[in-house]
């Protein structure tokens, strides 16, 4: 299976070639077509299978043909991070297309986007809140709208936006076409895609499923002892790029700052952040600057870093769709990954609801010397540190991050 079998325009498959694509993945072998019929499509599929790719790639070839400078597709996503990756990965795919994509949401300058609008463009990627100041403000023009892509539509709905949703849908024509992609397909979601597409093929990639390229093992911790457990592990690991993910706002600064006292090479990710601090701190995540990002899952969500090497659950996720979304931060387009797990005893309910979907036991493993000794290295984020919890010496630190596969700076 190649590119070649979808005819794109030599321009597309140039881009494609120059992004480093040689093989569809799943979900682009089988919405890629749907898409270019211009049938609706109802993707149950996560992040991290390609399906940014399976929606624009035939996005651009329809948009080039037929009419320039008036916003054509609209494309939905959740929060800013996700939006400004589909974006960017419009940029790079259209390069040489002629077709222009526009990024719009929340939390930067509106004045730069009213000119972007005014200038044209024939795509817009738009996290829902911002896009309704525009369309109140009457600076956007939707009513040429003939493709519409609703991503992470799940996570919109967490994120209180279906109500958002269902008001921009007004401002589109009626006859369009809608692709809707979904990680998990809860009774909402599934009322809100009936509504909204017409005859659409249901194309399923592993859904609710995390990918098959990454291992799991859960490490048995106390609350007041995880911080000395991921030193630990941290030190006797080979990882490349780790994303660790906390439960508060409050829990990922605290643990940033620590780790960035015991010299690791670490970005914080968190939702009080300001729009370009949260683009500082991926961007150095993902060109090598940081190697280590703490994250809430709301922050996280849209991180397109492929190649993060382990994903550890500091803080247990609220639900197996959350556990689902942090681990495709790891093992993405057929990359291998390993995701930690610290699991306290009050974690038991959830264990067992993530073994049922990975339909396996997950390897359980220990650090009992950590557990018990009460003056190994740090404390918990949040409860102070006192001299005495510091590590002994440079050298073994040094040691640990050798280990890790980075060089002492
Ligand atoms: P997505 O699920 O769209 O977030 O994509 C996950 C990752 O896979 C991104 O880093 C993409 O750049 C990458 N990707 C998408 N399609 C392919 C492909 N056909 N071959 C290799 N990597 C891909």
């Amino acid at each position: 299976m190649s590119f070649t079998q979808f005819s794109f325009d030599p321009r597309i498959a140039d881009a494609i070639r120059q992004i480093g694509y040689t093989v569809p993945t799943p979900i682009q072998q089988r919405g890629i077509p749907v898409v270019l019929e211009g049938r609706d499509m109802l993707g149950l599929a996560q992040t991290g299978t390609g399906k940014t790719a399976s929606f624009l790639l035939p996005l651009l070839q329809r948009l080039m043909l037929g009419r320039k400078g008036r916003i054509r597709a609209l494309i939905l996503a959740p929060t800013r991070e996700l939006a400004e990756q589909i974006h960017q990965t419009a940029v790079d795919l259209g390069k040489g297309s002629g077709v222009r994509s526009i990024s719009i949401y929340g939390g930067v300058g509106k004045h730069a986007q009213v000119g972007a609008l005014r200038r044209g463009a024939e795509i817009v990627v738009a996290c829902p809140g911002r896009l309704l100041d525009h369309i109140s403000g009457g600076s956007i023009n939707l009513s040429g709208v003939e493709m519409l892509v609703l991503d992470e539509a799940d996570r919109m709905c967490d994120m209180g936006f279906l109500p958002d949703i269902r008001r921009i849908l007004k401002y589109l024509p009626g006859t369009r076409q809608t692709l809707f992609f979904s990680a998990t397909m809860p009774a909402e979601i599934r009322r809100l895609a009936d509504g909204m597409l017409r005859d659409p093929v249901f194309v399923q990639i592993e859904a609710g499923v995390p990918a098959k390229t990454v291992s799991h093992t859960f490490y048995l911790a106390s609350h007041d002892r995880k911080y000395q457990l991921l030193l630990r592990l941290l030190q006797t690991t080979d990882t490349g790029r780790v994303l660790i993910f906390t439960r508060t706002k409050r829990r990922t600064r605290k643990l940033a700052a620590e780790l960035k006292n015991q010299g690791y090479r670490v970005a914080g990710l968190q939702g009080n952040m300001v729009q370009s601090q949260r683009r500082r701190a991926i961007d150095g995540f993902r060109n090598g600057q940081y190697d280590i990002l703490v994250a809430t899952d709301v922050a996280a969500r849209g991180i397109d870093v492929s190649e993060i090497s382990h994903v550890i659950n500091f803080d247990m996720p609220e639900s197996v769709d959350a556990y689902t979304h942090r681990i495709g931060r790891t093992g993405r387009a057929e990359r291998t990954g390993e995701a930690f797990t610290f699991v306290t005893h009050t974690d038991r309910p959830m264990v067992r609801k993530i073994e049922g979907v990975l339909k396996k036991a997950v390897e359980r493993r220990t650090f009992p010397d950590v557990l018990r000794n009460p003056t190994s290295s740090g404390d918990t984020p949040g409860q102070g540190r006192s001299r005495r919890g510091r590590p002994q010496s440079n050298s073994r630190r040094t040691r640990g991050r050798r280990r890790a596969g980075r060089s002492p700076q």
